[in-house]
């Protein structure tokens, strides 16, 4: 039988290790770090939410009002004032008929994916989808198809084939398109409308994932389904409550028959204690800030902090969201230029294969709202004297 140790030399000898990384305290647009402190580029707390002290305050009403744990699956005794609310409020926010809360998104997307999918439909994803996503296609049992990334033209392809092949494609048998707004990665945007297009030519369905849309796009802070005014055409908005909310959760908006099936189908939601329910109030709490006067501040200055690092980057880079990716190549070198960037304050961290495709490492940017100019201009001008 192989040993563990063995497994972990391979992964050494590949520079593919991974260790957690211990903070000696909060999560905060600065952090500290073996008695060092770094400014944080690395979370997805875009907006500078985890700290925010309404939410704070918000956590420990919650767990006042309601204690700490759930007890049991949603199903059972589970079910709490917290967790409808919050549901409600991601259906009157999205505008949409219906909501369904997760754990966190890595819960929501397998629950969504393997619930909705069985033998004989065909799920086509996005190349570049997150591993969430991936799994849940793979455990649904459908057939699992992959278009290159934001390719338009090999996704239609792909839907014409499998809705001609009408033999071998029972007439209940769904067919389920699904991207994500951002690329968490890649920091650019799918074609979203385009994707609408053609999901309404071929009769498919759409999951859209906003992990990284929500708090960052949109009049409301909705994502880019709002942005792009395209809410009404995508059947399953996806997000996480642990980025720009700055909380924890997932969640599915859609169509109440559509909600209901969830509840009955998906395995993360009924197999699973409900999620405490401070952290429903918590998330409620958060998407109202997101959509309210202060979030809509906040989201401006993310974007005029995004705008600022981009042009003192590089100024050929057309900044597309609040991520944005230093191409490298070179694993070891990726690594190499984090472990300078850290000696130098700065918490920016390489991202590797499998995360990443192979020859792809780079250091992943992230910004916040809560950056200040010159925290962005330290970043700019180290990047430009390591290279
Ligand atoms: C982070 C992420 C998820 C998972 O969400 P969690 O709440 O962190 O489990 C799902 N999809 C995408 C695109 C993500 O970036």
């Amino acid at each position: 039988m192989r040993q563990p140790e063995q497994e972990l030399d391979a992964l050494r000898e590949q520079s593919l290790l991974r260790s957690l990384r211990q903070l000696d305290g909060p999560q905060d647009t600065t952090m500290s770090w073996h008695g060092e402190q770094l400014v944080n580029f690395a979370s997805n707390d875009y907006l500078g939410l985890a700290q925010h002290p309404a939410l704070k305050a918000a956590f420990i009403q919650g767990i006042e009002k309601f204690g700490t744990g759930s007890g049991a699956s949603r199903l059972v005794t589970g079910n709490l004032p917290a967790h409808r609310q919050l549901e409600e409020t991601i259906a009157e926010l999205k505008n949409t008929e219906a909501a369904i809360s997760f754990a966190n998104g890595y819960n929501c997307s397998v629950g969504t994916l393997t619930a909705l999918l069985q033998k004989g439909d065909t799920v086509i994803l996005d190349k570049l989808s997150h591993a969430s996503l991936i799994d849940g296609a793979r455990m649904s049992g459908a057939t699992v198809r992959v278009f290159p990334h934001n390719h338009l033209a090999k996704l239609e392809k792909l839907l014409q084939s499998v809705t001609s092949n009408a033999s071998s494609q029972p007439a209940e048998a769904r067919v389920l398109i699904v991207t994500e707004s951002v690329f968490s990665m890649d920091g650019d945007i799918a074609p979203l409308a385009e994707i609408c297009a053609l999901k309404e030519k071929y009769g498919a369905l759409l999951l859209v994932d906003e992990a990284h849309g929500l708090g960052v796009f949109g009049s409301t802070g909705m994502g880019l389904a709002e942005q792009l005014d395209l809410t009404s055409q995508i059947d399953f908005h996806m997000g996480t409550l642990g980025k720009a909310a700055g909380i924890a959760g997932g969640y599915i908006a859609c169509s109440a028959s559509y909600r209901q099936l969830l509840i009955n189908r998906a395995r993360s939601f009924i197999y699973s204690t409900a999620p405490p329910p401070a952290q429903a109030y918590a998330a409620a709490a958060a998407l109202r800030l997101i959509s309210s006067n202060e979030g809509r501040e906040m989201r401006e200055k993310l974007w005029s902090n995004i705008h600022q690092l981009a042009s003192q980057l590089d100024h050929s880079i057309t900044p597309t969201s609040a991520i944005i990716p230093w191409m490298i190549g070179d694993t070891d070198s990726a690594i190499q230029l984090s472990e300078n960037l850290q000696q130098n304050g700065l918490l920016v961290p390489a991202i590797r294969y499998p995360t990443v495709p192979k020859n792809t490492a780079r250091l992943r940017i992230t910004i916040s709202a809560s950056h200040t100019p010159a925290q962005l201009s330290q970043l700019a001008q180290a990047l430009a004297s390591s290279s």
